[in-house]
C-alpha cells in the first residue's frame, strides 16, 4: 500500500542550531527523506545557522554523514543526496550577537513560506526572536518551531511564552512535542473519532484503567548533569505523557482543527485531580556491572532526582470518574518501549465457565519501537475440545498494513517539520496547554521538596521499584510487562 505524497510550497526554513545534535539526527535526516519522498520542492530553501566556523561546502558535508549515519541505507542515493544537498547553506551567526543579521534579512525569500526552527537551548529562544523581529526577517505569517525543555516549571514557562510572544502571534509558534508527530498517535485519534466502535465504550463504565509506559534502556550518562536539575517527570511526564494521555482522555472535538483539538486537551489537564503522595512511586537505578549507578551518571552523591516514575492519575470529569490512569516512564528498565494499554472491564455475566490466566479485552497502541495497534479480544479456541477461550490480538500493526513499506513509516519529525511549512498547528503544544502542565505538574513536585522524598533504588534492567508493582497490585491490576 503505497502512501500518498502531497508537495509542501516552496519555503525558506532557518535551522538555528543547525550544526547541532538534534539537527544531525532528526531534522535534516528527516528534511532529505521529505525530498527523497517528493513532498520538499526543489526550490526549498534550508538554511543551517550556528557560531562555528563553516562555509556551505563543509555544512553540506555535515549533512551528508548525518544522512548516511541517520538514513537506511536503502534511502541512500546519490543523485538523490546531491540534490538535497544542493537546497542547504550555512550562516554564521551568533543568537546573542548583532553582526550577520542584516545580511541574514537579505537572503531570506518573502515570497516563499518563512520558518525559523529554534535548535537551542532555551536561554536563546526569546534571543532569536527578538533578532528575527529586529531586522525584519520575520513577517506576520512567518513561522518558529521551538524545542522542549519548554520551561522548568509554571512561572519559566510563562516568562518564556512572555518573551515570545512580544514577537510573535500564538498563531506563528510551534512548540514541538515530538510524541505527537507518531503516526500512531494521530491514529489513535482516527480510531477513536472516525469509528462509532470504540466511542461508546470509551468511559469509565467500560474502561477500567488505561496504562501509559515510556520506558527506556538507556541511562543519563553523558548529559546527567542537565538531567539532574530535571528528572523523569519534568524531562518525560510533563511533556510526552501528559500529551498521551489528552489524545486517549479528551472528548471528541467539533472539528479536526487546531484549536478545537487543542481546546479539547486542555480541559483534560484542567480535569486533573493533584495526586497524593501515595499513588506516586520515584527511583534512581542502581549500579550494573561495570554500568554506573544513577548517582555516579548525575555526579551527584547526594541526588533525589528521579530516573524512573510511576503514577496513579485521576481525570475528575464525567466520562472518567473512577478509571484511574496508571502513568510509567523509567531510564535503564528492562527494555526500550512506548504503549498505551486501554484494558477494558469484564463482561457483567459470564455465561462460561471460569478459565485460568483469560484477559479482559485490551487496546494497546504501540509507539515505540515498532508503530501499531492491537485488539485483545476473547474467541473459542479452536478445535474439538469442547468451549475453551482463548485470547488472541486482532492486528493492526502498520507493518501488515504496509508491508515493504513499513520501513517507510514517517518519522515523528519529518511529519511535524511538513506541518509547519503547511500551517498546521495540530500536533504542536498550545502556550496554554502548556501552562496548565507545569500548574499541574509544579505541587507535586513541590511536595517531594518539603517532605524530603527520597527515590527508591531499583535494580537496572528491571520494571523500576518494587512499590510501582505494588502501585497496582494493591488495586488488583497488573502492569504490562515491559518487554520488547
Ligand atoms: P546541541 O547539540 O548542544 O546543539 C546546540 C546548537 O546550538 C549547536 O548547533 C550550536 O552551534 C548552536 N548554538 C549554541 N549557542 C549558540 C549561539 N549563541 N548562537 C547560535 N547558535 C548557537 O543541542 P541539541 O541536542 O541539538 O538540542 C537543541 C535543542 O533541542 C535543545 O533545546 C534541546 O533541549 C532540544 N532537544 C534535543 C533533542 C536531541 O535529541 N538532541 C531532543 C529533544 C529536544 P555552535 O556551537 O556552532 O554555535
Amino acid at each position: 500500500m503505497a502512501t500518498r505524497v502531497i508537495p509542501v510550497d516552496p519555503f525558506d526554513l532557518v535551522i538555528f542550531g543547525g550544526t547541532g545534535d538534534l539537527a544531525k539526527r532528526k531534522i535534516i535526516p528527516g528534511l532529505y527523506r521529505r525530498f527523497v519522498a517528493g513532498q520538499m520542492p526543489e526550490d526549498a530553501r534550508i538554511i543551517g545557522a550556528a557560531r562555528s566556523e563553516l562555509d556551505n561546502d563543509g555544512y553540506r558535508d555535515f549533512a551528508r554523514k548525518a544522512i548516511e549515519k541517520y538514513v537506511h541505507a536503502k534511502n541512500h542515493d546519490k543523485d538523490k543526496v546531491r540534490d538535497f544537498l544542493k537546497c542547504l547553506s550555512y550562516f554564521r551567526i551568533d543568537a546573542l550577537g548583532q553582526d550577520g543579521w542584516k545580511d541574514l534579512a537579505k537572503i531570506i525569500r518573502k515570497d516563499v513560506v518563512q520558518a525559523f526552527y529554534f535548535s537551542v537551548g532555551p536561554r536563546l529562544f526569546g534571543e532569536l526572536a527578538k533578532r528575527l523581529h529586529k531586522y525584519k526577517i520575520a513577517g506576520p505569517d512567518s513561522r518558529i518551531v521551538v524545542e522542549k525543555p519548554f520551561g522548568h516549571d509554571l512561572e519559566s514557562a510563562k516568562a518564556l511564552n512572555a518573551e515570545l510572544a512580544e514577537y510573535f502571534d500564538e498563531t506563528q509558534i510551534y512548540r514541538i512535542d515530538h510524541y505527537l508527530g507518531k503516526e500512531t498517535v494521530q491514529n489513535l485519534m482516527a480510531v477513536r473519532f472516525a469509528n462509532i466502535l470504540f466511542e461508546p465504550l470509551w468511559n469509565s463504565q467500560y474502561i477500567d484503567h488505561i496504562q501509559i509506559t515510556v520506558s527506556e534502556t538507556v541511562g543519563v550518562s553523558g548529559r546527567g548533569g542537565y538531567y539532574d536539575k530535571s528528572g523523569a517527570m519534568r524531562d518525560m511526564v510533563q511533556n510526552h505523557l501528559m500529551q498521551l494521555l489528552c489524545l486517549i482522555a479528551m472528548e471528541p472535538p467539533a472539528h479536526f482543527d487546531p484549536d478545537s483539538v487543542r481546546d479539547e486537551k486542555l480541559k483534560v489537564i484542567r480535569a486533573l485531580d493533584p495526586v497524593p503522595a501515595e499513588d506516586i512511586v520515584r527511583g534512581q537505578y542502581r549500579a550494573e556491572g561495570d554500568q554506573p549507578s544513577y548517582i555516579e551518571d548525575a555526579e551527584n552523591p547526594d541526588s533525589r532526582t528521579e530516573s524512573f516514575l510511576a503514577m496513579k492519575v485521576h481525570i475528575a470529569n464525567w466520562r472518567w470518574n473512577g478509571t484511574p490512569f496508571y502513568l510509567r516512564t523509567g531510564k535503564r528498565l528492562r527494555a526500550r518501549k512506548s504503549e498505551i494499554a486501554v484494558v477494558f472491564k469484564e463482561p457483567p455475566h459470564s455465561i462460561f465457565e471460569p478459565q485460568e490466566g483469560r484477559r479482559c479485552n485490551e487496546l494497546i497502541i504501540h509507539l515505540q519501537p515498532n508503530e501499531g495497534m492491537d485488539l485483545r479480544v476473547t474467541i473459542k479456541e479452536p478445535g474439538p475440545g469442547g468451549m475453551r477461550l482463548m485470547d488472541v490480538a486482532l492486528d493492526m500493526s502498520f507493518a501488515e498494513a504496509l508491508g515493504e513499506d513499513a520501513e517507510d513509516i514517517t518519522d515523528a519529525y519529518e511529519r511535524l517539520i511538513m506541518d509547519v511549512i503547511r500551517g498546521n498547528q495540530t500536533l504542536f503544544m498550545r502556550g496554554d496547554e502548556v501552562e496548565a502542565a507545569w500548574a499541574w505538574v509544579d505541587p507535586i513536585i513541590q511536595g517531594w521538596i518539603d517532605r524530603g522524598d527520597r527515590p527508591k533504588p531499583y535494580d537496572a534492567g528491571s520494571s523500576g521499584p518494587e512499590d510501582a508493582l505494588m502501585l497496582m497490585h494493591r488495586e488488583g491490576r497488573r502492569w504490562r510487562e515491559i518487554t520488547e
